[in-house]
C-alpha cells in the first residue's frame, strides 16, 4: 500500500474531493495548502492577514510561506499523507523534495486528474467558493497552464505520474486511484 501520494491537476479537477475520500479511506493526512491557507484566513492569523488578497485574486501565494505551512504538516505524526494543491510549480516541487529527503520519505505516487477547460469553468462557478468568481477562475487557469503545468513532465520524468480521466463518475475515479494506491 503506498503511503506518501500527491495529487496534480487543475483548480476544479477534483483533487481535494478525492484525497479527501483517500484520507479518509486510509487514514493518512490529507495536506491541501488551499485549505491549510484559507484557515489561516478565518483565522485572521498574521500569516492569513498577509495571504487573504492574494488568495482572492487567484494568485499564487508566496513559495517560502507554502513551504513552512507543508514543512510542519509534514512533521506530524502520521500513517502516510497526501498532499492536494502542493507544489503548484517547480521551485516547489524542489524544496518538497529536500523536505522530504530531511525527513527521509519518499514520494510514491502522483495522480494527475484531468479535466478540461469547460468544464473546469462551470464546477468552479457552481462551487461559490470567494475565490470562484470568472475573473479569478481566468487567472487561476492561466496560472496553473504557465507554472504548474510542468509539474506533468517533471513527475513523469521521474516515473512517478499516474494519468486519472477525472471527467468521470466520482466513484470510478476513486476506485482506479484506490487499485493504483494499493499496488
Ligand atoms: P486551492 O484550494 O488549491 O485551489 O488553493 C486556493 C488558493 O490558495 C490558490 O489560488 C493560491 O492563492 C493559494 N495556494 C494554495 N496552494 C498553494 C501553493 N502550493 N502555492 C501557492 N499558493 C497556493
Amino acid at each position: 500500500m503506498k503511503k506518501y501520494l500527491l495529487f496534480l491537476g487543475p483548480p476544479g479537477a477534483g483533487k481535494g474531493t478525492q484525497a479527501g475520500l483517500m484520507s479518509q479511506a486510509s487514514q493518512y493526512l490529507h495536506l491541501s495548502t488551499g485549505e491549510l491557507l484559507r484557515k489561516e484566513v478565518d483565522l485572521k492569523t498574521n500569516l492569513g492577514i498577509q495571504v487573504k488578497e492574494i488568495i482572492n485574486s487567484g494568485k499564487l501565494v508566496n513559495d517560502e510561506l507554502v513551504l513552512e505551512i507543508v514543512r510542519k504538516n509534514l512533521l506530524k505524526k502520521n500513517k502516510g499523507w497526501i498532499l492536494d494543491g502542493y507544489p503548484r510549480n517547480i521551485s516547489q516541487a524542489n524544496s518538497l523534495n529536500k523536505v522530504l529527503e530531511d525527513i527521509n520519505q519518499v514520494l510514491e505516487m502522483v495522480f494527475y486528474l484531468d479535466v478540461n477547460e469547460e468544464i473546469l469553468v462551470k464546477r468552479l462557478l457552481s462551487r461559490g467558493r470567494a475565490d470562484d468568481n470568472e475573473n479569478t477562475i481566468r487567472t487561476r487557469l492561466n496560472i496553473y497552464k504557465e507554472t504548474t503545468e510542468p509539474l506533468i513532465e517533471f513527475y513523469r520524468d521521474k516515473n512517478l505520474l499516474k494519468y486519472i480521466d477525472g471527467d468521470r463518475e466520482l466513484k470510478i475515479i476513486s476506485d482506479e486511484i484506490k487499485q493504483n494506491m494499493a499496488t
